[in-house]
């Protein structure tokens, strides 16, 4: 048995230390928040009408399956999280006004793309998809569900698979892959928006993310009653089951080497815990900007200081009466010169964006709002915080407040006039983001996936420092749930590897 320190407490923290608490290993989860569940937060919001739960992070689940099967295999059956599946996933509102309800289910979702686009629509999307399976199919094992071994990796899939790569086609774009495909403008802007769900631009991000709306369509988009946060207290709840000690309020300052490997952690109080193995679910950057001693690894460090970070998210939490006709749970309203926006986040000087894409989630669920009210978590694209070239200081006095504003108009214009009824709101920046959360900026996926190569240089789940491994999304195979899952399901599998279970 291993003694084993996890550094947070996000999904693929929690998730590693159910499933290395499960494989018999003594694990202790230290957490500097408050709170399990990291970017998986939760707000609550006590008003004259009744008490509003917000998620904080994501709203969407994608590849159910891999939620199902972290419980699993960690010795029971699965929670009672009630996944619920969405019609639509979202619905989409395009600058000229179209609205398209997008369907998991291909033959649906083609009909309702010739019903709202004009026909051809559908048959483009269908030629896409068949092109997103390749992809997706062809990058699942090797890559998404394997431990990451840099541009080898890259180069052994070229060798082995050269079908595969084709299909991937690294050299390519989202962009240009959407331009080759899909006739509609409107289309190819539902397809650029994918590149978000990985914070990057869809003219640089590779063409390989079409596997994100492959998944998306074939998994289907889902929801869990009462939030999602639950998510996060249901793997805490496992993670203890199986043995796992989880401290909250414990940061961790450091990350302690002797004779070149890593041996345990310091906590900011200066209390030290010896380990056998650290698994670093902190931001990447965090851990081999400040937690690892001055020189170590110090390949990894200059590797990913020349990444691009990704995008972060500027939030907007609303409590609010009344209910709106033609909501959806999920809604996108796109404007008018979507590639402003990712001028403007991507950008040197990077600035907020003024007409950026609104996203609203707004749950028809009992459990987050009351009776005649709406909870609505909406969601702008923004540059990371920082004072450097490529961020925003979104401390700067007034600028959060006033982009808040800005964003009650946007909806207004946009068909969503909500001001008047709003009952409670709070604004989350990036650099609230970076404070709740230790993700340098607040940049949501860690480095973005702009470049051809980029996912390939993405910092491994197997640090070079030996005993160190890296969960989470600024590490391999990437940010969002159902990513972070498996890289969690990959760094249980080496700890036990190098433990020789
Ligand atoms: C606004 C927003 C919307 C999103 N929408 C979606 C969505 O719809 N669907 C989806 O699948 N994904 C979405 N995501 C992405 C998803 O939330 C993340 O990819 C995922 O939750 C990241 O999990 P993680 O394991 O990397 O940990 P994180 O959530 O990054 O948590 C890391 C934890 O480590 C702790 N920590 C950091 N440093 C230290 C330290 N020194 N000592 C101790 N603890 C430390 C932090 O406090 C935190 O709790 C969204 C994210 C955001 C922010």
């Amino acid at each position: 048995m291993s003694r084993v320190v996890v550094v947070g407490a996000g999904v693929g923290g929690l998730a590693a230390a159910a499933r290395l608490g499960a494989t018999g290993h003594g694990v202790t989860v230290c957490e500097a928040a408050e709170q399990v569940g990291g970017k998986l937060g939760l707000v609550e919001a006590e008003t004259g009408s009744g008490t509003f739960r917000f998620d904080t992070g994501p709203s969407l689940v994608t590849l159910p399956h891999l939620l199902h099967e972290v419980f699993a295999d960690t010795g029971g059956p699965p929670p009672d999280l009630e996944l619920t599946p969405l019609d639509p996933v979202a619905r989409y509102r395009f600058a000229d006004g179209t609205t398209l309800d997008a369907a998991s289910d291909l033959d649906e979702h083609c009909r309702r793309l010739d019903a709202a686009l004009g026909p051809g629509a559908g048959a483009d999307w269908r030629r896409f998809a068949v092109r997103a399976e390749r992809v997706w199919d062809a990058s699942r094992e090797p890559f998404l569900e394997s431990p990451l071994d840099g541009p080898r990796t890259l180069a052994r899939l070229a060798l082995r698979r050269p079908r595969d790569v084709a299909a991937i086609a690294p050299w390519h774009s989202l962009r240009r892959l959407g331009a080759s495909t899909l006739r509609d403008p409107r289309l190819r802007t539902y397809l650029d928006r994918y590149a978000t769900y990985t914070g990057s631009d869809p003219r640089r991000a590779p063409a390989a993310l079409a596997a994100v709306a492959h998944a998306e369509q074939a998994y289907g988009g889902w929801y869990v009653p009462g939030g999602l946060h639950r998510i996060a207290v249901e793997l805490h709840r496992r993670a203890v089951e199986r043995g796992a000690t989880v401290r909250l309020g414990a940061r961790v300052a450091g990350i302690e080497m002797a004779g070149g490997r890593a041996v345990g952690v310091r906590l900011d109080d200066g209390e030290r815990l010896a380990a056998d193995v650290v698994v670093a679910n902190a931001d990447a950057a965090q851990v081999y900007g400040r937690l690892l001693p001055a020189g170590a690894a110090e390949g990894a460090r200059r590797r990913l200081a020349r990444a691009t970070p990704s995008l972060s998210g500027f939030v907007l939490l609303l409590a609010v009466r009344g209910r709106t006709p033609g909501l959806a749970h999920h809604n996108v309203l796109f404007p008018a010169d979507y590639d402003a926006e990712f001028d403007a986040v991507f950008g040197d000087p990077a600035r907020p964006v003024q007409d950026p894409t609104l996203y609203v989630s707004a749950p028809d669920d009992p459990a987050v709002r009351p009776a005649g009210c709406e909870a609505w978590f909406v969601l702008v694209n923004a540059p990371r915080h920082g004072r450097g070239a490529g961020a925003v200081d979104w401390r700067a006095p007034g600028l959060a407040d006033r982009y808040a504003d800005r964003l009650l108009d946007l909806l207004a214009a946009r068909g969503l006039p909500v001001r008047e009824r709003v009952l409670w709101s709070r604004a989350l920046s990036p650099a609230d983001l970076e404070e709740r959360t230790g993700a340098p900026g607040g940049a949501i996926y860690g480095t973005s996936s702009n470049g051809a190569a980029a996912a390939f240089l993405r910092p491994a789940n197997r640090s070079p420092v030996p005993g160190l491994y890296l969960v989470g999304g600024s590490s391999h195979p990437g940010g969002g749930l159902p990513l972070v899952l498996l890289s969690a399901r990959i760094v249980a599998d080496l700890v036990d590897e190098s433990a020789g279970r």
